[in-house]
């Protein structure tokens, strides 16, 4: 939530969620999450078809919602990064969206970036984007388990791996809201493993679900089942990446003094409690003067966070305190 925003009198907010593989749309009033509605990230097209679908999808949310959808001015957004400035306006120049960034050849597209903010602009009288994993972090510090956490990040462990960051109480943004990729933190060059920046030998290129079955030519859904079933090539892997992980929390740790993670993603949603004894070794056996009580927890809003967390970018200020009593989403995660 800004401090900033004037959305007092608006009855409707709007918030969308963009990720490499899917983007989700979702309409809100005070009482809480109205429709939401999902499709895989457009690819194919000029570079303005994420940005044409984000407001398709955003008219069918409010359409299943009974909203009409020239009552909608206000949007928040949760994106994958990164982001760059052109005129001001912020365009996203993700690897797993723009298909001229990425090293694999695969992606259906040219685009080295695509033009989100200024398409949101002729729509919306506010908009505001931030990363995912900062939205998902004001999520949590709002209704989830970094409530009250003044020095926390959010971390996603999935296809790939983000951070988003908070210090004294204030979030980290930087100076094009890139703050928070720590997931290219470079860890070694003894890899051969690549990351979709380009890096090899990052934390994203080591562990994030990508990279798994790239290595081992598997899904990390049966990778993850072999090794927990004890085959020792899957256990030596995911041992491995779970040492790169937690070297990567430790590293953040000793740069910015963290009390508690929240990881979400898919790897930590569906395998975070075997993983979380490995990869706290790697954290916490280091330097008890910063790693001491350091803990680790789920997110409290589960797989809606980067959902609440982009409405919660443009929520009014009196929503919050209703919604933590009441806890809207809930009916959302049910349906
Ligand atoms: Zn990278």
């Amino acid at each position: 939530m800004l401090s900033s925003k004037s959305t007092q009198s608006s009855l409707f907010i709007g918030g969308l969620d963009i990720g490499g593989t899917k983007m989700a749309a979702i309409v809100a009033d005070r009482s809480g999450p109205l429709a939401r509605v999902v499709e895989p990230t457009a690819k194919t097209g000029t570079e303005y078809a994420p940005a044409e679908q984000a407001l398709r999808l955003l008219k069918d949310a409010c359409a299943k919602a009974g909203v009409p959808f020239e009552e909608l001015d206000t949007v928040g957004v949760s994106s994958c990064g990164p982001f760059i400035r052109q005129q001001g306006k912020i365009r996203l120049a993700a690897p797993n969206i723009c298909g001229g960034i990425a090293r694999r050849g695969e992606l259906p597209n040219d685009w080295m970036s695509v033009p989100l903010e200024e398409v949101l602009r002729r729509h919306f009288v506010q908009v505001v984007i931030r990363n995912d994993c900062v939205a998902a972090l004001t999520a949590e510090r709002a209704f989830g388990n970094l409530q009250g956490v003044d020095d926390c990040a959010y971390v996603t462990w999935s296809t790939g791996i983000g951070f988003g960051l908070c210090v004294d109480g204030h979030l980290l943004h930087g100076k094009n809201g890139n703050a928070g990729h720590a997931g290219h933190m470079l860890m070694t060059d003894q890899s051969s493993a690549q990351c979709g920046c380009g890096n090899y030998g990052d934390v994203e290129a080591l562990v994030s679900g990508y990279n798994l079955e790239a290595r081992c030519d598997r899904p990390p859904a049966e990778l993850f089942d072999a090794a927990r079933a004890g085959d020792p090539q899957g256990r030596a892997v995911i041992a491995e990446a779970a040492k790169w992980f937690g070297r990567a929390l430790f590293n953040v740790t000793a740069a910015l003094d963290i009390e508690r993670f929240v990881i979400g993603g898919a790897i930590w949603h569906h395998h975070g409690e075997w993983l979380e004894p490995m990869v706290m070794s790697e954290l916490c056996t280091r330097l008890p003067a910063l790693t001491n009580g350091v803990s680790l927890s789920s997110p409290g809003l589960d797989s809606l966070v980067t959902d609440i967390g982009a409405l919660h970018l443009v929520m009014p200020e009196d929503w919050p305190n209703e919604w933590r009593a009441r806890k809207p989403w809930q009916q959302l995660q049910e349906s």
